[in-house]
């Protein structure tokens, strides 16, 4: 299993979404109904599934997607300059997602769910 998780402190967060090959988002095969902060909100399984996953710093924000899984292939990166390593990436709104829970203060909620 997979876990869509994280969240942010005060100024800095981490946080994972997880995504279909074609970025779509998925129905998690684990959703608790209570969530607690920067914990794991959701679990997904699936050969193909796309790890999201977004660090926040110091103003800056960068994202790193991996297919196949937590140690899956690089396939899709923003760099803290906001460069998108593929333009027009079927996976910019999974990106999007997982930059908004890495930024979402004691996240307890879901960001990337069907
Ligand atoms: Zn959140």
């Amino acid at each position: 299993m997979i876990y869509e998780q994280g969240g942010a402190g005060r100024n800095s967060g981490t946080a994972q979404v997880i995504c279909g090959p074609n970025g779509e988002a998925l129905a998690p095969v684990w959703a608790p109904n209570r969530l607690y902060a920067q914990d794991k909100h959701a679990g997904f399984e699936g050969r193909d599934l796309i790890v999201v996953r977004a660090t926040w710093g110091q103003g800056e924000v960068t994202v790193e997607a991996r297919q196949g899984g937590e140690d899956g292939e690089v396939v899709y990166t923003i760099d803290r300059t906001g460069r998108e390593s593929v333009t027009g990436s079927p996976l910019r709104a999974a990106a999007d997602a997982a930059i908004e829970k890495a930024q979402c203060y004691h996240c307890r909620c879901r960001h990337y769910t069907k």
